[in-house]
């Protein structure tokens, strides 16, 4: 066969004179699997179209013509009804080896071996399916199938002219009624407000081309306009303005220059379609085998092409508000299959109260940024489009993983009234923000934020902590395409002191490798079959002492004339400590060979997060300043759990003796040896946990931003000496729940544990 731009073409010519001709639908239908069928020389060519909630057999060209209008299957049901279900493509060369295949018998297909399907899509539901069959087993290639699902997108141009479908029907199957969607949670907070889809559909009016060339030239001249606007955005975020999007907007760069993508869309314009159509068409595709890509940074990065396609999109067809450019005019709930961070930034934060998202991962830009702007945000959340209509009532609680779509008055006065608890309590937390978090028995508990991005910083403020326990600089990598260079780490490490104060921040050095793993950094390939006690963190950062080579001398030069508070995460023996504080000292010296100014101080950490550290104390001890625990790994490691297994995640406690005694005995040596020591784990952020470590001794918890408000109703309202007694007695001789017993405790001496 000819390339797939020639088979498409030949396809969509036929279809241009079929749509032009004055048929009846059914007489147009019936022609289009004539010429489908005759293109790709298939045997059978069907059409199966939605009505009535079933797919029903519309036309076709080789099977039985007494089964059209005859054989109907349901959405799931069969083949046709899993590509409908999938919205996706089925390719096999024996149809029946398939677990979903399903024989009708008045179609006579028997005699058929391979099938090909492919979805007929409108605003990215499954209206129908078109299908061809072939006698001998043999699976359709690449350009044939390209040729289908090119002539699929023509064929949903021509079912929604000639109203072969009810719309009503299509987009309104599951309408009434309220209905729970589940997802993941990945912002946490409450919501309500109405739905608005970030994108209101281009509608693609034409999708056959009457005139190539000129659609070449709009595809051209929309290139332009995209590109410019996206310089445009990166000279702004150039000045300062940009925050984390500038580093997003390196993505769209990359992006929007790519040959590879102006390419094919030129390649679908030769195949006969307009320009829009082309767009959508290779985005679909993309689209297509983004699902089949099991890596999450690289689908983050396919997201923000998805997101710039949409852009080219609305160029391209004048219709270039999105939700965000024409104002919220109420509280509204974004509804999205994902979004680009820079457009979640440009919605009015005063009216956008969280997100529903049909991807979405907590390792993607937009979550970062969303968690940044405090707005909560449910991802991986199915059938959305399928339920949502724009303007329905939704109700979002990511804490309960749920949406619910429509609600009935009592179930929205049961929301409000969860809703209005959780208000007060936040009005009550932060009118402590100017409170000290001193305990009943006036001992001072140092509380600290953990952070990472620009943003983060003002948290400080907003939450009246006392500086920043933990600040992960791994984040500026993670949502960067390119490695930061040195200055650029500077500006932004500068920028973060500056903000802060004269309150501390401490820097932890890159924690990068395993699975936070940056797409410019695939050392060796490496495979790692245990990535969390793989090759990260420090062991990466010595080995590749480059990057922490320029890391120090950004965090050197960034706190020049101030103290510098740096640590190390994973540190599993104290070589591993002193040959990173020898690499900052040697840039040290470099800096001051070189005349720059140098911190009036360097304070050295370590993190203690893998427990073989705890036996080697007395030798680490004397060599640095502070000790901060890193609860997350140091529990997954000494419970041999992976913490980011789902199905261990709620099988060993916290509060358990293990832990407890462990991190005890860590502090009473840290004590000993008059070092500083936290907690900056998520464990810290729990009024309970947070109750039970002050009561073995911690003085200081690095916590996230939300949390800060409720530890400090809970200090403000605890007996420090009365903690101590009690958690020296269970841990001496720990009774069967401690969790339960350290809740009782607590209630019993009225401390507030939310
Ligand atoms: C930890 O491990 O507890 C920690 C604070 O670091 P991270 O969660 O970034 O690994
Ligand atoms: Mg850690």
């Amino acid at each position: 066969m000819e390339s797939a731009a020639e088979a498409a073409r030949s396809i969509l010519t036929g279809l241009h004179d079929v749509m032009a001709s004055g048929d009846a639908a059914q007489a147009k239908l019936n022609q289009v699997v004539n010429i489908i069928g005759e293109a790709l020389s298939s045997e059978v060519c069907s059409i199966y179209l939605l009505r009535d909630g079933v797919l029903e057999l519309f036309a076709t060209r080789g099977l039985n013509q007494s089964a059209v209008h005859v054989t109907k299957l349901a959405s799931g049901e069969g083949l046709v009804g899993t590509i409908a279900e999938n919205v996706d493509t089925l390719n096999l060369d024996e149809a029946a080896a398939h677990p979903a295949f399903r024989y009708m018998p008045e179609t006579g297909e028997e005699q058929f071996h391979s099938f090909a399907g492919v979805p007929i899509v409108r605003a990215g539901r499954a209206v129908g399916v078109l299908a061809v069959q072939h006698a001998d087993p043999r699976k359709y290639v690449e350009i044939e199938i390209e040729a289908l699902q090119t002539t699929a997108m023509v064929l949903a141009e021509l079912i929604a002219n000639a109203e072969l479908i009810d719309d009503h029907d299509v987009v309104g199957s599951a309408q009434s009624g309220t209905v729970v969607l589940n997802g993941l949670p990945l912002v946490t907070g409450m919501a309500s407000g109405v739905a608005i889809y970030h994108q209101p559909h281009v509608r693609i009016e034409h999708t056959v081309a009457e005139d190539t060339e000129a659609e070449r030239a709009r595809v051209y001249s929309a290139f332009d306009k995209m590109r410019e606007q996206i310089d445009r955005m990166a000279n702004l975020a150039e000045f300062g303005s940009g925050g984390e999007h500038d580093e997003v907007i390196a993505t769209y760069k990359m992006f929007a220059y790519d040959e590879g993508w102006s390419r094919r869309i030129n390649e679908a314009i030769d195949s006969g379609l307009t320009a829009e159509a082309a767009i959508e068409r290779v985005q679909q595709r993309t689209r297509m085998r983004m699902r089949q890509i099991d890596d999450p940074l690289l689908a983050d990065r396919m997201h923000d092409l998805e997101d710039l396609s949409n852009r080219l999109l609305r160029i391209v067809a004048g219709q270039m508000g999105t939700a965000a450019q024409m104002g919220l005019k109420q509280d509204s709930i974004l509804v999205a299959r994902n979004l680009g961070p820079a457009e979640l930034l440009e919605y009015d934060k005063r009216r956008l109260r969280g997100v529903v998202l049909e991807e979405g991962s907590l390792t993607a830009h937009v979550t970062i940024v969303a968690r940044a702007m405090g707005v909560p945000v449910l991802g991986r959340v199915r059938g959305v489009r399928q339920t949502i209509r724009e303007g329905d009532m939704l109700l979002l609680n990511v804490d309960e993983k749920n949406v619910i779509v429509r609600p009935s008055t009592a179930v929205e006065q049961a929301f409000s009234t969860d809703f209005a608890v959780r208000q007060k309590l936040k009005a009550r937390y932060a009118a402590l923000r100017n409170e000290p978090p001193f305990s009943k028995d006036g001992k001072r508990i140092d509380l600290m934020i953990n952070a990472g991005l620009r943003d983060d910083v003002s948290s400080i403020a907003l939450s009246g902590a006392d500086g920043i326990g933990l600040f992960r600089t791994e984040f500026q990598f993670l949502i960067s395409a390119t490695l930061p260079q040195r200055e650029r780490q500077q500006r932004f490490y500068r920028e973060v002191l500056d903000a802060a104060g004269d309150k501390p921040v401490i820097f932890r050095t890159l924690d990068v490798g395993g699975d936070k793993a940056l797409p410019y950094l695939k050392d060796e390939g490496s495979e790692e079959e245990n990535p969390a006690m793989g090759w990260r963190a420090i062991r990466l950062a010595l080995d590749h002492d480059g990057l922490m080579k320029a890391q120090a001398r950004a965090l050197l030069e960034a706190a020049g004339g101030r103290t510098l508070n740096v640590m190390f995460p994973m540190v599993s023996e104290p070589w591993e400590f002193d040959q990173a504080r020898a690499l900052f000292e040697a840039q040290m010296a470099f800096l001051s060979s070189r005349k720059k100014q140098l911190p009036s101080r360097v304070r050295y950490g370590a993190m203690l997060e893998v427990p073989a550290l705890a036996e080697t104390l007395d030798i680490l001890l004397p060599k640095l300043d502070f000790i901060s625990i890193g609860t997350n790994d140091l529990t997954q490691f000494l419970f041999a759990a992976d913490r980011a297994e789902p199905r261990l995640a709620e099988r060993y406690d916290w509060l358990s003796p293990a832990i407890l005694r462990f991190i005890r005995r860590v502090v009473r040596e840290c004590k000993a040896h008059n070092v500083g020591v936290s907690v900056c784990g998520e464990m810290g952020g729990r009024p309970l946990e947070a109750l039970a470590l002050i009561g073995i001794g911690v003085e200081r918890l690095s916590i996230t931003p939300a949390a800060v408000g409720t530890i400090k109703a809970m200090v403000r309202s605890l007996d420090v000496g009365a903690a101590n007694l009690m958690m020296e007695a269970l841990l001496d001789r720990p009774v069967d729940k401690l969790r339960t017993a350290i809740t009782d405790w607590a209630k019993e001496q009225q401390v507030e544990i939310g």
